[in-house]
């Protein structure tokens, strides 16, 4: 059934085959792991005592020689091979010599369904369509993904955004949830049937300022989905520091809808803009994802709210959800009717993620003292700024981006008890995300956008 086969024959065959396993061998060894691989021959080392992995895989060969090259780690004089991409499943050696490795054929690649850009540019450049299955690396989970949501990041990834520099095509996507179905080696806060959602922020973790416990400060922060692949995918791995335990209740559009916006918004209102109670907050925008999660929080707070919106339909929404005051800034400018609305007064916050359009009347509409909340400018970040307001009314102008993944898990907490809730604009198929798209640039809509794989769309 087996061919021993030599040195050459073995690195002849190398390229076609590919490691899918993590092994361990030694006072360790992991038996149950040989037997899923079918390894079936043991017999004690005269030398050492230890157990000498032997041969016993179908299709596979297995070889008794010095290959020195592939030598990565030697623990106690056994091997621990763990990250080739080769095709030897284990490689064994006794204390002295030889080795045996044990070879398989490559399983065919199995590829899934996931949203790509092909390039930066308008909508056409979104696509739906098959990439290779990911492989979990060591500190990874499996995930098979239920849901997707979008962000106004995914927006900006897809137009580019000066320094970002994508490897075509690119997986955007910064939302998912799932179920768990496989985890690396390293991985101890999951197990397969677990239900998770992603948390999108990386940090180093060893700069000063991950090291002082502010991981968004990070010199190296990223996010999944815009700087490195992203999640709307039929399934991902992702490092286990990226994932939320979803108890098993909530729905799969609330998962992976809830992380990032409520992630964000919690880190901006309380962590930089320390709301209190009885503070007067105007929310932007509050149709979109950050903005409805934005009204939540401050009225949980236990301020009052001021929300504009630019239809009826979404300031009856924007109440519902807790804005004890709603502005149509169509039809009057929202800085005019706060100052008209308060005595002059102003509001104590507002919380901007608008950008260029509304910066100036965001000043205005702040009392004196008050502070100004931005994470995003959705219609551009370089408006002209009235400096004289700044430094006269001693307005505190306060920015935020995502969030420690405790805070996101704490935010997403309300969530899931039911206290915040998501409001789901729209839940479409994977394949047709460009109109998620057309949804966030023509502000249409309340709340979020869900994408889910088209294997699981049910219409
Ligand atoms: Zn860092």
């Amino acid at each position: 059934m087996f061919e021993r086969v030599g040195v050459d024959t073995f690195f002849e065959a190398a390229p076609n085959v590919r490691v899918d396993c993590t092994l361990r061998f030694g006072s360790d060894r992991q038996r149950q792991f040989d037997q899923a691989s079918g390894l079936v021959v043991d017999r004690p080392c005269l030398c050492t005592g230890l157990t000498e992995v032997g041969v016993g895989v179908p299709h596979v060969g297995v070889l008794v020689g010095e290959i020195t090259r592939l030598f990565r780690e030697v623990v106690d004089g056994w091997l621990v091979c763990h990250t080739w991409r080769f095709d030897c499943l284990a490689l064994v050696r006794c204390h002295h010599a030889p080795i045996a490795t044990v070879l398989r054929a490559p399983p065919p690649e199995s590829r899934m369904q996931a949203v790509q850009l092909t390039d930066h540019g308008g909508r056409e450049v979104l696509t739906y369509g098959e990439v290779p299955d990911p492989d979990p690396a060591a500190d990874e989970v499996l995930v098979d993904v239920k849901a997707g949501a979008l962000n106004h990041l995914d927006v900006w990834t897809r137009r580019g955004i000066p320094g970002l520099d994508l490897e075509f095509p690119h997986v955007p996507g910064s939302d998912a949830a799932g179920v768990v179905v496989d985890v690396g080696s390293d991985v101890t806060r999951f197990e397969p049937g677990d239900h998770v959602t992603v948390w999108a922020g990386v940090s180093c973790g060893s700069c000063e300022c991950c090291r002082r416990g502010e991981p968004t400060l990070c010199v190296d922060y990223h996010v999944l989905g815009e700087h490195v692949p992203g999640v709307h995918a039929e399934r991902i791995a992702v490092p286990e520091d990226n994932l939320l335990l979803v108890p098993e209740g909530v729905d799969w559009a609330t998962a992976a809808a809830a992380p990032l916006v409520f992630g964000t918004a919690w880190r901006m209102l309380i962590e930089r803009g320390e709301l209190e109670a009885g503070e007067s907050v105007l929310v932007l925008g509050a149709s979109g994802g950050v903005g409805h999660a934005a009204v939540q929080i401050a009225a949980h707070a236990g301020c009052e709210v001021f929300a504009t919106a630019g239809t009826a339909e979404k300031r009856a929404h924007a109440a519902e959800i807790g804005a004890d005051h709603t502005i149509d800034y169509t039809e009057t400018n929202f800085a005019d009717e706060i100052r008209a609305r308060t005595g002059k007064r102003g509001v104590d916050v507002v919380v901007d993620h608008v950008g260029a359009d509304t910066w100036n009347d965001s000043l205005r509409a702040l009392a004196r003292g008050g502070r100004v909340l931005t994470c995003g400018a959705t219609t551009g970040g370089r408006p002209q700024t009235n400096l004289d307001r700044i430094f006269w009314d001693q307005l505190s102008v306060l920015g935020s981006t995502m969030a420690a993944p405790g805070t996101a898990e704490r935010a997403c907490q309300l969530v899931w008890d039911g206290t915040f809730e998501v409001r789901i604009r729209e839940t479409l198929p994977m394949s047709r995300v460009a109109r998620g798209h057309e949804l966030l640039e023509g502000r249409e809509g309340f709340g979020k956008v869900v994408v889910v794989p088209d294997g699981e769309y049910d219409g």
